[in-house]
């Protein structure tokens, strides 16, 4: 599932190809064809992001206009957009390539896009089962596999984002400033009982971590994923957030997640040890491999996805258990 800092990248992204424009608006796959008509021909003049969920924001006219509808997206487990350009370079500064998916992962496919000269540009047809095509001047969004895709007002909006706990990757964090959205989340965990590591999955104690997020902000803490939110001292899991700020923020410079530091990578990347053709299967997938300066993904993390492999510290096998419906990874050692 995207993280945090995937959906801001997505923001940004849209921000950079389609606000001040009126966009064409459909649904290929037409289970959206009555959002999609309520937005067609709009501007589009926001683009938001606030831990998993994404909001783009529409008004009927371009000057000074504030939101009069958002759309809503949450990606979930399967959703991706899919952005396709004209090849002009501001096109290209966003997206990265002439058309990039970015949903769990970003790819950037092998096929023969061609990204064409910029006038006689024509978008793609949509793959697969488009549920939303957003179509500016010099580029295309596909919408694929969302778990919420929906037209929603101002004040829905507002709803949504009350129950949502701080998001160390917006402006203020999304508590009118950093120091207060820290100081939330400090409180949320302390006055739980409920173990840190099912709370930091909780949307409404902080938005936009997820699993990988998770594993590695404990690893780092040297925090026990068990211990219950009130043991833990507040210095700690102020230590956390700080740290989510830094990562995520490096996450969304990048495009993907990087938690290791130098010094605890294996060499050259032939240091890793052998793995077994089973387990290389389930090994974290991202396209980090093959970009100049990029971290190999088997060496981008501390624990997750690790389990059985030698924590980089201390030597012994990390473990994995189920927690908040997803699988937990941890070093029973150092974070003991
Ligand atoms: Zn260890």
């Amino acid at each position: 599932m995207p993280e945090g800092h995937t959906v801001h990248r997505l923001a940004r992204t849209f921000h950079d190809l389609f606000v001040g424009q009126t966009l064409r608006v459909s649904s290929p796959q037409g289970r959206f064809a009555d959002g999609a008509a309520l937005l067609d021909g709009q501007v589009l003049v926001a683009a938001e992001a606030w831990g998993k969920q994404l909001f783009l924001g529409f008004a009927a006219a371009r000057a000074g206009a504030t939101a009069e509808r958002w759309l809503r997206v949450h990606l979930g487990m399967y959703g991706a957009w899919t952005f396709a350009g004209d090849g002009s370079a501001d096109v290209v500064h966003a997206i990265g390539a002439p058309r990039r998916r970015i949903g769990e992962r970003e790819t950037v496919p092998a096929g023969p896009d061609d990204p064409g000269t910029g006038d006689d540009w024509e978008p793609p047809a949509p793959r697969g089962a488009v549920r939303v095509r957003l179509l500016g001047e010099h580029a295309v969004a596909d919408l694929t596999g969302p778990t919420a895709c929906e037209v929603i007002t101002p004040g829905e909006k507002a709803a949504v984002e009350a129950r949502l706990g701080p998001d160390p990757l917006r402006p203020d964090g999304g508590r009118g400033s950093r120091d207060a959205a820290r100081a939330d989340f400090v409180e949320r965990v302390r006055r739980s009982r409920v173990p840190v590591g099912r709370q930091l999955m909780d949307q409404a104690v902080i938005a936009g971590v997820g699993n990988v997020y998770r594993a590695e902000v404990l690893y780092r803490a040297r925090v026990d994923p068990m211990r219950p939110g009130h043991d833990v001292p507040a210095s700690e899991i102020g230590g956390m957030w700080d740290d989510l700020a830094v990562l995520m923020r490096d996450g969304v410079a990048r495009g993907y997640i990087v938690t290791t530091r130098p010094e605890h990578r294996d060499a050259g990347g032939g240091a890793v040890p052998p793995v077994a053709a089973g387990r290389a299967r389930r090994r974290p997938r991202q396209n980090a491999d093959g970009e100049p300066g990029a971290v190999p993904v088997e060496e981008a993390f501390y624990v997750y996805r690790r389990d059985g492999l030698p924590c980089r510290v201390c030597g012994t096998p990390v473990l994995t258990r189920e927690l908040a419906g997803r699988n937990l990874y941890w070093c029973g050692t150092c974070q003991g």
